[in-house]
C-alpha cells in the first residue's frame, strides 16, 4: 500500500521576494537592477550587492540563457516529486549576468548539457503559484 503524495512546497513571498513571484504569475521573469550602480542581482535583496544601496528596480529579463550545471532527479526528496522523475533542475546563467536555479521541463535528457541555451517558461502549480521554469532551444 503506498501513501498518497504530499503536496508540493511552495515558495513562499517575503518582502523582498512578493513583486518576483507577482510577475511570475503575470508569466513575466523580473529581476533587480541597482539605479545607482546598475548591476543586475538574482535573488532578490533589499539592498545592491555591489554598492550596498537601497535603490532598487525590478526589471524584465530576456528570459533567455544558458545551463551553467545541472542535474537529473531521479530519486524524489518527497512523495510530492514522484510523478515528475525524472526531472532536470538546472543553475541559469540569464544573458543579463546573474544565475537563478529552476528545472529544465520537457527535457530530452540527452540534449541537456552545459552551456545548452535555455528560455523561460511558465509552469503553473496552484491558483496562486506560478514558477518560473526553463526549456531548451533548438
Ligand atoms: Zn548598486
Amino acid at each position: 500500500m503506498s501513501t498518497p503524495p504530499s503536496s508540493r512546497p511552495l515558495p513562499q513571498p517575503t518582502r523582498e521576494t512578493a513583486a518576483y513571484w507577482a510577475a511570475a504569475q503575470e508569466q513575466r521573469l523580473v529581476i533587480q537592477r541597482c539605479a545607482r550602480c546598475g548591476k543586475c542581482q538574482f535573488y532578490p535583496r533589499a539592498f545592491c550587492i555591489s554598492c550596498l544601496c537601497d535603490e532598487i528596480e525590478w526589471i524584465d529579463a530576456s528570459g533567455l540563457g544558458c545551463i551553467y550545471t545541472f542535474t537529473v532527479c531521479r530519486i524524489a526528496p518527497s512523495p510530492a516529486f514522484a510523478s515528475r522523475l525524472p526531472y532536470v533542475v538546472a543553475l541559469i546563467d540569464l544573458d543579463e549576468g546573474v544565475r537563478l536555479l529552476a528545472n529544465i521541463l520537457d527535457a530530452n535528457l540527452d540534449r541537456v548539457a552545459i552551456g545548452a541555451r535555455v528560455s523561460v517558461c511558465f509552469e503553473s502549480v496552484s491558483e496562486s503559484c506560478t514558477l518560473p521554469q526553463f526549456t531548451l532551444l533548438d
